[in-house]
């Protein structure tokens, strides 16, 4: 094969063989082919599209550019299982959802990301524990799944090497939004996990990676299809992402809402409904539930007993972190020096937030990165957020900006209330699971 051969092949709306594809994969992963030819590939598929069969063919040469786990040796009692999602604002599920898999017999190896733009990242949340090894070798990744049942880690740089590469170039070429590029750069390393099932969290609304919900609908569909045929068992949920999923947002303060979730002090409506409604879809998909009334209860179970606070704990502490974490947060957490009330504008009902704008101005405090280089503060954030549809005075807080210093609360205050649509008539209601894909 010649790279140009298959560039014109995909330029001209042909579609690719697999071992053209595989070819291809290989030269970005060896760096045979150059980036002028991948960024024209690129280019080309975001034009003219890949076949659902060259959309599987694409995402397990992927994940076959490199390492690809296998639990099998270890013989475990359990399916293999994760969730991924598009990412989103106040999402503090996989701290969760791990945990409570884990107290339900399934084993979760979970490889997250860090945050991106607005959204923030599960391994940015995990940083803020002191202590807590994020990058653990692979004996000891393989040793705390085994024996707690969910270790929650970072990306290494030996699973699907040809993504690294290839969404670098993405990125610089304004070919990130293309379904199918999408679909294989999140499921080769997914796939590369060695899962034997994956739920996806397919976000929509203000706060969401895709545009507009039928495009939201679009990647749930194809990641659907893409994960079932090579070999994974794979199924979405269609979320809301048009304000916060838990009232709160920033990393120390995500891990102590995740806390307080777990052991029982608090847990927000909206993101106890995502939480259950993922981690049934995951035990019924993993076999661990006949049906999805007998997973809620095996889920319910984990939590009132304790056993999903206890995974939690046993996880930090297999991985570095302080043993009483649960119980002692202040002692680890670090805290905002500041903390401010957003006053609200006019009085009324919140209709509508710009999510994006409430994630960003999580960014602006410091609690994200505006390039990748830049360091996180763990500390800032915002908590108390008002959700959409309450009733508000003028003047009362809409949330509270934990910040580093005073400047940055009062930039923080003034992107909360421009985020804030507040009206006269209260807003219809905003559902939380829109719809499964299977
Ligand atoms: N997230 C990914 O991992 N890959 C993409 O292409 C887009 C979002």
């Amino acid at each position: 094969f010649l790279p140009q051969e298959i560039i014109r092949k995909k330029r001209d709306g042909g579609a690719m063989s697999a071992e053209e594809i595989q070819f291809f994969v290989r030269g970005i992963t060896d760096g045979s082919v150059t980036e002028g030819q991948i960024a024209a590939l690129a280019m080309a598929v975001f034009f003219n599209d890949m076949t659902m069969d060259e959309r599987v063919a694409f995402t397990l040469a992927m994940r076959d550019s490199g390492q690809v786990l296998d639990w099998r040796s270890l013989n475990l009692p359990g399916p293999v299982v994760d969730k991924h999602s598009t990412g989103g604002v106040g999402d503090v599920v996989s701290l969760l959802l791990g945990p409570m898999i884990a107290a339900c017999g399934g084993y979760v190896p979970m490889i997250s990301g860090r945050g991106l733009g607005h959204t923030g990242g599960t391994l940015d949340k995990f940083d803020a524990i002191p202590g807590y090894c994020t990058v653990p070798d692979n004996e000891l990744f393989r040793k705390v799944v085994q024996q707690v049942g969910v270790a929650i880690i970072g990306q290494t740089a030996s699973l699907a090497p040809s993504d690294k590469r290839f969404y670098s170039i993405r990125d610089v070429t304004a070919t990130v939004e293309s379904v199918a590029m999408i679909t294989g750069s999140i499921l080769s390393k997914k796939l590369s996990a060695g899962l034997d099932a994956l739920v996806m969290d397919v976000k929509a609304g203000s706060g969401a990676f895709m545009p507009t919900y039928d495009k939201s609908v679009e990647l749930a569909e194809s990641i659907v299809a893409v994960g079932n045929g090579a070999g994974m068992h794979t199924s979405a949920l269609l979320t809301d992402m048009n304000e916060s999923l838990a009232p709160y947002a920033g990393n120390a303060l995500e891990v102590r809402g995740a806390m307080d979730y777990l052991s029982g002090r608090s847990r927000p409506a909206r993101l106890h409904e995502v939480t259950m409604a993922l981690c049934a879809e995951m035990l019924v998909l993993g076999k661990l539930a006949d049906t999805e009334v007998a997973a809620r209860a095996k889920l319910q179970a984990a939590l009132d007993s304790g056993a999903a606070a206890e995974r939690f704990s046993r996880m930090v502490a297999a991985l570095g972190g302080p043993a009483d974490l649960v119980e002692q947060p202040d002692r680890y957490l670090e805290k905002a020096p500041i903390v401010l009330p957003v006053p609200a504008l006019k009085a009324g009902y919140a209709a509508s937030t710009d999510c994006r704008g409430i994630g960003l101005a999580v960014v602006s405090l410091g609690g994200g990165r505006r390039r990748p280089s830049d360091a996180i503060d763990f500390a800032v954030g915002l908590t108390d957020l008002a959700g959409l549809g309450d009733k508000i005075e003028a003047g009362q807080p809409l949330a509270l900006v934990h910040a580093r210093s005073e400047a940055a609360a009062q930039q923080a205050i003034a992107e909360i209330q421009a985020a804030y649509q507040i009206s006269d008539t209260a807003p219809a209601a905003n559902p939380v699971v829109y719809r499964a894909i299977r």
